[in-house]
């Protein structure tokens, strides 16, 4: 991928997102890629020379990279940062770079740092508890030493204090998100699967067939929702997610109902920079849903 500098920013700027800083090193995959969509991984693969990305766009992966620079500088007896652990399924290797590492007489602590928003912090994010658990799965494999704690360090970028009386919603900016533990037998399945599905989509791309379609989770799609409306009216009087709730009350307000169709977000936001190259997507522009 080619990083741009439409706005003339700083060079090492550009230096730094251009990836110098971070590599999977002599691995086909790193833990990253295993868990994005197949569909993604191989359409990056095709179209990488094309690809372009601005160096302006990219202020939030820019300073995850400036934080592993600092933590280099953060050194701290019984805590090892930013070890590239490796191993090998099938004959296949699997690399993944965790962000730290405490040593406890009982074994190790997993931290991963996540800039991320308040949002997500008080929201189930399966993504996290799949990477951490990948990452205990290695330090058991590699390190033969057990994993006795896994936990996200949320840095939060939209932090307000105003917000903190909310339930559920993060007391500090820095916020502490413990996660659940599969055992190995899990965790192994997970990663057979991902392989296993890289693999197959992999064939098809080389077999000159269909990629396997992206989920919609994996497009991060949002939910559809029904608004009932009434003429004369701008906003709507209340969104509901079934048709049913919204035509009940459409009858009583003798008002209508407007749906309002999921948008799949990150084909939309193209975040995963092959959408002009991806058929589903495409497809969907030239036909959309009505
Ligand atoms: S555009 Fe959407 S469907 Fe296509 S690869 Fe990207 S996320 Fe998947």
């Amino acid at each position: 991928m080619k990083v741009t500098n439409v706005h003339n920013v700083p060079r090492p700027l550009v230096t730094l997102a251009e990836g110098k800083y971070y590599s999977k090193g002599a691995s086909d995959y790193s833990v990253t890629e295993l868990m994005s969509p197949p569909r993604v991984q191989r359409l990056r693969a095709q179209n990488d020379d094309e690809m372009t990305q601005d160096v302006s766009e990219m202020l939030w992966p820019l300073l995850g990279s400036a934080l592993h620079v600092v933590m280099e500088r953060g050194e701290t007896e019984g805590w090892t940062s930013e070890e590239r652990l490796f191993t090998e399924v099938d004959g296949v290797t699997i690399s993944g770079a965790i962000d730290l590492q405490e040593q406890t007489p009982d074994g190790v602590s997993i931290v991963d740092y996540k800039f991320t928003s308040a949002w997500a912090v008080m929201n189930e994010k399966i993504e996290w508890e799949q990477q951490l658990n990948v990452y205990k799965w290695l330090v058991e494999t590699v390190k033969k030493t057990p994993v006795k704690s896994l936990r996200i360090c949320a840095l939060i970028r939209d932090f307000s204090r105003h917000e903190t009386g909310k339930e559920g919603y993060p007391k500090a900016p820095i916020h502490m998100v413990e996660i659940p533990m599969w055992d190995a037998v899990k965790a192994e399945s997970y990663v057979r699967e991902r392989l296993e599905m890289h693999r197959n989509s992999k064939l098809a791309a080389d077999f000159g067939e269909q990629l396997p379609e992206c989920s919609p989770e994996e497009r991060w799609m949002s939910e559809t929702t029904y608004a009932v409306k009434r003429e004369g009216r701008k906003t709507a009087i209340r969104v509901f997610k079934t048709m049913e709730e919204a035509k009940e009350l459409a009858e009583k307000e003798k008002g209508y109902v407007e749906t309002r169709l999921g948008e799949p977000k990150r084909c939309t936001g193209n975040y995963c920079g092959v959408a002009r190259w991806c058929d589903q997507y495409q497809a969907e522009l030239n036909d959309p849903v009505v």
